[in-house]
């Protein structure tokens, strides 16, 4: 029988990776809800809503519609915008967003609704505590911000992008302290995560030890 799983951890500690891969091998969907933050945090500075004003962000979600595509595509209000939410000023402007309590409500009820069904892999900050207190299985997975940097730095490079080290791990460590210290839902391990820290693992190492985990 399906099971949902959630995995959480901070920025850049390679959950989304690590959520596709284990969704093919076990034919589970995978759900990035950092993707649901990223796609409001870019509606609202495509459209001039202050990032700053919960209430404008909050009635701007209630006229947007977000669609992901089970090969990872995503559409904001039918446009595709996969890799436009990936950069450094839409990571920074999230993180901003999601600290407000009542967009926190708003898309963690959607998340909530898209795994009634089970069968998910969601990766998140919240979804061990808040999103999914009751999956099969939790993990938390971390690594060191240098090591999370390096590998942020590796993949800027192989993709031809510039990329400056030290201030990759500049903002890792200022998303950390965002996230770590905001009022709601601040990311946290679920008192029944557990813990994997992936500094030295390789991807299929991570993956074969979350398959080892999983309840028969
Ligand atoms: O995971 P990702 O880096 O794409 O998430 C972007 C931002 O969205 C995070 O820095 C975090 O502030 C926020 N987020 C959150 N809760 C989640 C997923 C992401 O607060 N479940």
């Amino acid at each position: 029988m399906a099971i949902n799983i959630a995995l959480d951890g901070p920025s850049a500690a390679g959950k989304s990776t690590i959520a596709k891969r284990l969704a093919k091998q076990l034919n589970y969907v995978h759900l990035d809800t950092g993707a649901m933050y990223r796609c409001v945090a870019y509606k609202a500075l495509h459209t001039g809503v202050d990032l700053k004003d919960e209430a404008a962000v909050c009635k701007m979600i209630e006229e947007t519609v977000i669609d992901m595509k089970s090969d990872g595509s995503i559409f904001l209000d039918g446009k595709a915008i996969t890799n436009e939410i990936r950069t450094d000023e839409i990571s920074m402007a999230a993180s901003h967003v999601s600290a407000h309590k009542q967009v926190r409500a708003l898309l963690v009820a959607q998340q909530q609704k898209i795994a009634e069904n089970k069968g998910y892999i969601m990766d998140g900050r919240d979804i061990g505590t808040v999103v999914l207190p009751h999956a099969e299985l939790k993990v938390f997975m971390t690594a060191s911000a240098e090591a999370r940097a390096n590998r942020r730095h590796l993949e800027n490079l192989s993709k031809g992008f510039e990329s400056d080290l030290s201030q990759i791990i500049e903002e890792i460590r200022q998303r950390d302290w965002q996230d770590t210290h905001r009022e709601h839902s601040p990311l946290k391990k679920a008192e029944d995560a557990v813990v994997l820290d992936t500094s030295d693992m390789s991807i299929d190492e991570v993956v074969k030890k979350i398959e080892e985990l999983l309840p028969l």
